[in-house]
């Protein structure tokens, strides 16, 4: 494991997901920060620990936790380090993390309705929302001593600004550091891999679902407008070369949106029945992922017009423009 590094500091732990290990960094500033708190399993608790001492730390030496999404893998840790450690992150992941009986109903009456919409067959829908809840195990609850939000100086950290990077999780940030373009970036550019555009409920008070895949594209066209030298990221290797990353980003999902447009030009489908055909390996087993994937698509094609929607009972039926 390196150790420190530019105030920086990667620790690496496992996860029980497809994803493999996930990394937390820790950066020496006025408070010693631990941005993203790993999953929620005895194995990647002793990871952390066993890697805190090499560089003479205790879990009781960390000052606070900025987390940059609320999935699983970013804020599992929370469960085993002293409930004393300030956490901060954006306001939209409080929802995720507080998990009152009101936003659980309202969140299986979300996807059930959205499901149902996309045309996914009635035996799917209760074992699909319940895969859903089944990777909470590996979260934690936690409440948030303040919130992040765009061009925030994070308390202690002196030299960092949050980057709103809405689209794999709604309330999903990262942290860059304008004296050097050091991007700690939690999962909005992986090197091998694109995140996720993950659908969640609407807002808080609010009735359209955020279209994830809109709010990603825009967020990399954000990030290519700041000088990024290193991304250290939470899976995978740190990088550079943001640029042509992005844009090969951008161009492969426009591919695969194109790709969509015609097998709706053939006939019109359900986002289920496109669903299957993107994806004909691994739909049954990862359901969610892979209709995300696909709403995915749809958004972008309706945010260029490039198809329309048509209601057929209780589903929707995308058409050819
Ligand atoms: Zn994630």
């Amino acid at each position: 494991m390196e150790k420190w590094k530019n105030g920086i500091a990667k620790l690496t732990v496992p996860t029980p997901f497809a994803v493999g290990d996930v990394h937390c960094y820790l950066i020496k500033g006025d408070r010693l920060t631990l941005v993203d708190a790993g999953v929620k399993t005895d194995e990647a608790w002793e990871a952390l620990q066993v890697q805190l001492a090499e560089l003479k730390l205790t879990p009781e030496d960390i000052e606070q936790v900025i987390l940059t999404h609320h999935h699983p893998d970013h804020v599992g840790l929370l469960h085993y380090l002293p409930k004393t450690i300030e956490v901060y992150a954006h306001p939209l992941n409080e929802r995720w993390l507080k998990r009152t009986e009101s936003f659980s109903a309202e969140h299986d009456d979300f996807y059930l309705r959205l499901y149902q919409q996309f045309g996914v067959p009635r035996e799917y829908l209760a074992p699909t929302i319940n895969e859903m809840k089944k990777n909470l195990r590996y979260s934690s609850e936690c409440s948030l001593a303040g919130y992040l939000l765009e061009n925030d100086v994070p308390s202690g950290l002196e030299g960092w600004r949050v980057l709103e990077t809405h689209g794999h999780a709604q309330g999903h940030i990262a942290l860059w550091r304008e004296e050097d373009g050091i991007l700690i970036g939690g999962d909005v550019l992986l090197a091998h891999i694109s995140p996720n555009p993950i659908l969640e409920p609407p807002y808080p008070g609010e009735t359209e679902r955020p279209k994830p895949q809109l709010q990603y594209n825009q967020t990399l066209k954000k990030l290519q407008e700041y000088p990024i030298s290193l991304v250290y990221a939470g899976h995978g290797q740190d990088f550079t070369g943001t640029g042509p990353l992005i844009d090969n980003r951008l161009s492969r999902q426009h591919d695969r949106a194109m790709k969509v447009k015609s097998m709706v030009e053939e006939e019109p489908k359900t986002a289920f029945e496109i669903c299957q055909s993107l994806f004909p390996t691994v739909y049954q087993k990862e359901l969610n992922l892979t209709i995300s994937e696909t709403a995915a698509q749809l958004d972008y094609l309706m945010s260029l017009e490039e198809i329309a929607v048509v209601e057929e009972g209780p589903s929707l039926l995308y058409v050819a423009k």
